[in-house]
């Protein structure tokens, strides 16, 4: 992910009030490095080398405040919360497969609601979500 990724979500954190500390810096460097969805666990140990005092919750927190203001969103893999940078700075449209593996993430060019808004002719629709889970082509070749 690109370098105007990351400063982007360092100029929303900033409209939305967040300070701007080094320790959230680099969790939005983790995130637009990685490229995939991680738990907060995943987070933990990731930073751990930099910052071995930071606790679970501190992150847990910094990770939702990022989810509300737009820089991150979640999915459910193996019952487990993820976290993963959102596309919002790509511009278009657009929906995901979620490897179950490896947590990577691969763009889908069509959105499936032009088929099913004609089943839904007098409904107001606000918002849609569409996933798909398997296996990535990486990972099914090391299987
Ligand atoms: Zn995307
Ligand atoms: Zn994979
Ligand atoms: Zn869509």
């Amino acid at each position: 992910m690109s370098h105007a990724a990351i400063l982007e979500s360092i100029d929303r954190m900033k409209d939305h009030g967040l300070k701007h500390t080094k320790k959230r810096e680099d969790l939005i460097k983790l995130f637009a490095h990685e490229d995939r969805y991680l738990t907060a666990k995943q987070v933990q140990q990731k930073l751990e080398d930099d910052y071995p005092s930071l606790s679970f919750d501190t992150i847990y927190r910094n990770l939702y405040a990022f989810v509300d203001i737009g820089i991150l969103e979640t999915t459910e893999l193996h019952n487990e919360k993820m976290f993963r940078m959102t596309c919002l700075h790509d511009g278009h449209h657009h929906h995901h497969f979620i490897c179950e593996k490896c947590s990577r993430t691969i763009q889908l060019q069509m959105c499936p609601m032009d088929f099913f808004e004609q089943q839904l002719k007098n409904c107001l629709l606000k918002s849609h979500r569409f996933e798909v889970f398997g296996i990535c082509d990486q990972c099914a070749q090391t299987a």
